[in-house]
């Protein structure tokens, strides 16, 4: 047995295990959903208005459903450091695995009905399930659920939730160095939407040529690629060359979030070309840091795979 199939059993043995019982701190009271619904912007008077809520099917105030959790959650205390619950156990001996990150994934709600003022909840929570260890983008880690089950102090059930959590280690996500093992092809870049007004411009980048539309009624330059000349509105086109030299109109760099198929701090630049036309491209051959409006750029080409080539831009030599 592999460390990690010994860690996975150890981790199944909680599946399935009470975390225990906790009673809501007050009661279902309309101070609590006045101000959720407020939060909310949830204007329906069902909430927060007797008149109008003993006119509707309810027949009096209703909470929110969506307000479940609501009701009995606790207020942020730190874990203890031994002893506590089921679940106190089960986050030490995950972190213990260097699995310290954590976050929420997926929350499903069931409501038996609908929940009145003066109900007072009482959750019985326990381990759902707990996944084999899995590579994600944010990281290596394992999925959690826990299953609470809410009912009134009296033991009727009025609803229950599946929360799921990942817990994770910080650094092994797809953004980070991968290790030999797990090296994998790298996912390609995602493909352009080819139209037939756009088709000839990505041709040329394949060339290498960086072109720029032309109308042939007026000899106006436009880019992105259209149909329609905006100043004549002529129909007809052609392209010319362009000489690959402008400038970084402006620009932005893009740090999250992350795609596997880019390089991240990502420099993406509106370049203004000197023939007047602006395009967005990456920025290449520099920090990022280091990119300033204005700053003059050339051309190059880049073959990200056998289907793409796009222009991107490096500082002028
Ligand atoms: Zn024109």
């Amino acid at each position: 047995m592999t460390d990690e199939q010994a860690f996975l059993a150890k981790l199944k043995e909680f599946e399935g295990r009470e975390i225990g019982t906790q009673d809501g701190a007050d009661a279902v009271n309309q101070a609590m959903i006045r101000h959720w619904v407020e939060a909310m912007g949830d204007q329906n008077p069902v909430y927060v208005d007797p008149d109008a809520a003993a006119k509707s099917v309810h027949g009096q105030i209703i909470a929110p459903a969506v307000m479940l959790q609501a009701w009995v959650m606790r207020g942020f205390a730190p874990r203890p450091s031994e002893g506590g619950n089921t679940q106190d156990e089960l986050m030490r001996l995950v972190e213990s695995e260097g699995f310290t990150s954590v976050v929420a994934t997926n929350c499903e709600q069931e409501y038996d009905r609908m929940l009145h003022l003066g109900d007072h909840l009482r959750t019985r929570s326990m381990i759902d399930s707990i996944s084999e260890e899995k590579q994600t983008g944010l990281g290596v880690g394992h999925f959690i659920t826990t299953r609470v089950e809410y009912e009134t102090l009296d033991g009727e059930p009025v609803g229950r939730q599946l929360f799921r959590i990942l817990k994770f280690r910080p650094g092994t996500g797809r953004g980070a160095a991968p290790t030999k093992d797990e090296e994998k092809p790298r996912p390609k870049r995602p493909r352009p939407a080819l139209t037939l007004d756009n088709k000839f411009w990505f041709d040329a980048a394949k060339e290498h040529r960086l072109v720029i539309q032309r109308c042939a009624g007026c000899g106006t330059l436009r880019h992105p690629p259209r149909p329609r000349c905006a100043k004549c509105g002529s129909y007809e086109w052609d392209a010319i060359d362009a000489s690959g030299r402008g400038t970084v109109y402006s620009f932005v760099v893009n740090h999250h979030p992350q795609v596997p198929a880019f390089d991240y701090p990502l420099p993406i630049g509106l370049i203004e070309l000197e023939e007047g036309t602006r395009l967005v491209a990456d920025i290449v051959g520099i920090d990022a840091a280091d990119v300033e409006v204005g700053m003059p750029v050339e051309v190059e080409f880049v073959d990200h795979d056998e289907d793409l080539t796009l222009p991107a831009f490096h500082p002028a030599k």
